[in-house]
């Protein structure tokens, strides 16, 4: 029996909130429940929950982000705070061994991380992606898990873009090139 993991992506302040530094805004708070409930089943069903959030330095020249998007996600900042209900969920159940908090640095979680390792150590083999942005850090992390060979999962009502167009191509996207399920959660 091999085991699954829920993965939230992003899910923070800067990427959800109003005043955060590279918002989703409305869309991305209208996940918060869908989250937060998927999280609650999983750590009830002994499943495992990763958290992974991007970690910035502001203004790093050898960063290729730097040029392309606002400063986000630094370091110690309000910003990088999960965002809403997931922050109370987190700080409830951080001690969880079954909870990972992890920092990444690219859009996709399996870049320069040892989430690989940490999935495969436990028998790991289905991912449910949930958080934002569906087709920048979600699609990344989608696509190389597509290519390491984990099933995929992706609740619709958990995951969202600033742009509705993106999140749409980003859905059909995950079904028809990455086999994914898609589902309502
Ligand atoms: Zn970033």
């Amino acid at each position: 029996m091999m085991a699954k993991a829920l993965l939230i992506i992003d899910y923070t302040n800067d990427f959800v909130a109003d005043k955060g530094a590279l918002t989703c805004g409305a869309s991305g708070q209208a996940i918060a429940d869908s989250i937060v409930g998927l999280a609650h089943t999983f750590l009830k069903e002994g499943q495992w929950i990763i958290l992974p959030t991007d970690l910035h330095v502001k203004g790093d020249p050898y960063h290729p982000e730097t040029k392309l998007f606002p400063p986000h996600n630094l370091k110690d900042s309000w910003g990088r705070g999960l965002y809403g209900s997931l922050d109370e969920w987190y700080r409830l159940n951080k001690s969880s061994d079954h909870v990972y908090f992890m920092d990444k640095n690219r859009y996709s979680a399996f870049a320069n991380t040892n989430l690989e390792n940490y999935l495969r150590s436990r028998g790991i083999d289905e991912l449910w992606l949930t958080g934002v942005c569906t087709d920048i850090c979600v699609l990344h992390t989608a696509v190389d898990a597509y290519n390491k060979n984990f099933r995929l999962v992706v609740p619709r009502n958990a995951v969202a873009s600033f742009s509705q167009s993106g999140h749409e191509w980003a859905l059909n996207h995950f079904r028809t090139c990455l086999g994914a399920s898609v589902v309502d959660a």
